[in-house]
Formats: structure tokens, C-alpha cells, sequence
């Protein structure tokens, strides 16, 4: 069986300190991480995904002062539609974070007792840390060598069976009839199948509704992206919090997303939310 994980994104950048960017997958790298920090201001974070944001709340609410750099032009905005990125953008901004969006970083260089980030749009910053959140690649080499198929991540079945007959993969590394989810719900739903299986009763992987928990206190949300199929987001105002529906013409909700107070409806849309697949 492979469950393997996957590895972060190394973004290459030039400078002679792109060897010091930070990544965080695991303990030993968050330790490292916080002894980079220790008694530190100043953080640079590339990416403002699901990891980046996070990041980004946790370190402003700890004092610290926080660039966050992508080349999209909203945070989130692979999962949020446009109305709630922004609102995630702004209630960040007033926790002190400093986008720098629709831009990269070019180099990480030694500059005095700091590090520079030049970017591409010309701005440079001068940080104590670098930390990268671009994103995970599913570990996939070992498979590979062992000639079984690899996509994206490796190929299984909905049983989580690869190529090849009694090999199984799940998590992070797999791809699961097309699906790579390096979320914990989804790898909690694979192992049940996979120990049903294995236990002889074959038992295909169900993944139904799976929201996301986007762990921002400045902007609590929570979101259950659509599938790639027409639709609209639909806005709907509540009491300090924001509901928005992505509904099919015939008004069938295919995903949501919930921001502030908004996030207590997560149980009643998750209900009439469709399944990944069933
Ligand atoms: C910073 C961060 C925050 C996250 N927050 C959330 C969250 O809030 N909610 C959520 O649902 N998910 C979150 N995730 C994702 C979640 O952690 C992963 O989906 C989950 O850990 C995947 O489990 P896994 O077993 O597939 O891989 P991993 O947990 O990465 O485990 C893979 C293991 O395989 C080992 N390994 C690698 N290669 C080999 C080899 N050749 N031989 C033997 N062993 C090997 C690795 O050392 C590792 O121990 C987060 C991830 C990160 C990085």
C-alpha cells in the first residue's frame, strides 16, 4: 500500500538565500519554522492559499508584521468565489497582513541581517523569514520506478486499487478516480473503505460533501467548492456574515461558502450539498 503524502512546491527563485525559504509539511519543519521566528518581526509568506491564509492570520494575531505574496489577484481564490476572497482579503488587511497580489517573488537574497524578497512587480522586502505555502505535489516517484500508473497522483480505482492487482494507495499521494483531495476527511473515508477491503468485503470509497474549514478567526469560513459545471453564485447577507450558493439553473445547490456567522449553516447546506461521488 502507498500513502506516501506529498511534497511542497519548491518555487525557484534566484538570490543566495533561496535555500533559506522555509516550508512547512511537517513537525520538524514547523519547528524549524518557529525557531526561525523567535524573537523575529518581520515574515514574508509566498502563497495565499488555504495554508498561506491560515498562516497569515495566526502570525499577524501574534505580532508579527506579515507580507503575503501571490500571483492571483484575491487570497483563496482557487475555493472562494470573488465576493468572500475579497472580504477574506480585507478582514486579513485589518489584522495588519500586506498582499501583494498579482505578483511573485524573483529572489530571495542576504541583505544585512535580513532577508530581501524582490518581487516582480519591482517592490523589495525586507523580512526576518520566508515561508512557501504554493502548494503539495503527491509523492509519486517510488510508484513510478515500480511502473505503476501515475497521473497527477497514483492512479486508483474507487476501491484505491492501482494499476497493478493488490496495490493499493490512499491520501495525499493517491488519485482516486481522478480526484486528489489532500484533505483529512476524504483520506478518513478512503481508509474505511480500504480496511473493508481488505477485510474481504470489497468496498468502494464514497466521498460525499466534504467542507473545508478555513481556520482564519479574522474571517471564519467554511466552504464546499462546486464541481467544474455551469452555474451562479447567488449572495446572501446575514446577521455579520455572508451565505454564498452556487446553484445549477434549475436552483440545485452544487457548492457553497460561508463566511463570519454565516459558517453555522454548514450542517443544513452540507445536507443538500451532491457528493464528490457516491
Ligand atoms: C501546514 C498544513 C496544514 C494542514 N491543515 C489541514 C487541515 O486543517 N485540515 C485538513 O483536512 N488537512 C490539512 N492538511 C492536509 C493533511 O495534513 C494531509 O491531507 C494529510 O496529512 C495526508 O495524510 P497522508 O497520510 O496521505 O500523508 P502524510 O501525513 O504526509 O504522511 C505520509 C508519510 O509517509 C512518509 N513517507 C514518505 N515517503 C516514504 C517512503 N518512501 N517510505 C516510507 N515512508 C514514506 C512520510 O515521511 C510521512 O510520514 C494540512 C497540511 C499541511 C502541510
Amino acid at each position: 500500500m502507498f500513502a506516501l503524502g506529498a511534497d511542497p512546491i519548491v518555487l525557484p527563485l534566484a538570490g543566495d538565500a533561496a535555500h533559506q525559504v522555509l516550508r512547512v509539511n511537517d513537525l520538524a519543519d514547523y519547528a524549524r519554522f518557529r525557531a526561525a521566528i523567535e524573537g523575529k518581526k518581520n515574515v514574508a509568506l509566498l502563497g495565499a492559499g488555504l495554508i498561506g491564509c491560515e498562516f497569515a492570520n495566526d502570525l499577524a494575531a501574534g505580532g508579527y508584521r506579515v507580507h503575503v505574496i501571490d500571483t492571483a489577484p484575491r487570497p483563496l481564490g482557487r475555493l472562494l468565489p470573488q465576493a468572500v476572497a475579497q472580504q477574506l482579503q480585507q478582514a486579513l488587511a485589518a489584522t495588519g497582513v500586506v498582499w501583494h497580489l498579482g505578483t511573485t517573488a524573483r529572489a530571495v537574497s542576504r541583505h544585512a541581517a535580513d532577508l530581501r524578497v524582490d518581487l516582480a512587480d519591482g517592490t523589495a522586502l525586507d523580512v526576518d523569514a520566508v515561508l512557501s505555502a504554493v502548494g503539495l505535489r503527491p509523492r509519486t516517484q517510488l510508484a513510478q520506478r515500480a511502473g505503476l500508473q501515475v497521473n497527477r497522483g497514483i492512479v486508483t480505482d474507487r476501491l484505491l486499487q492501482t494499476s497493478a492487482a493488490d496495490v493499493y494507495a490512499l491520501g495525499d499521494c493517491a488519485e482516486i478516480d481522478g480526484q486528489t483531495l489532500p484533505y483529512v476527511l476524504p483520506l478518513m473515508q478512503a481508509t474505511r473503505a480500504l480496511a473493508r477491503t481488505l477485510a474481504g468485503t470489497p468496498t468502494a470509497v464514497a466521498y460525499p460533501a466534504m467542507p473545508v474549514v478555513v481556520k482564519t478567526p479574522a474571517l471564519p469560513l467554511i466552504v464546499c467548492p462546486p464541481p467544474a459545471l455551469p452555474g451562479n453564485w447567488t449572495y446572501a447577507e446575514h446577521a455579520s456574515g455572508t451565505e454564498a450558493r452556487f446553484e445549477d439553473a434549475g436552483g440545485k445547490l452544487l457548492g457553497f461558502a460561508l463566511a463570519g456567522a454565516a459558517t453555522a449553516r454548514k450542517q443544513a447546506l452540507t445536507k443538500l450539498a451532491p457528493p464528490v461521488f457516491s
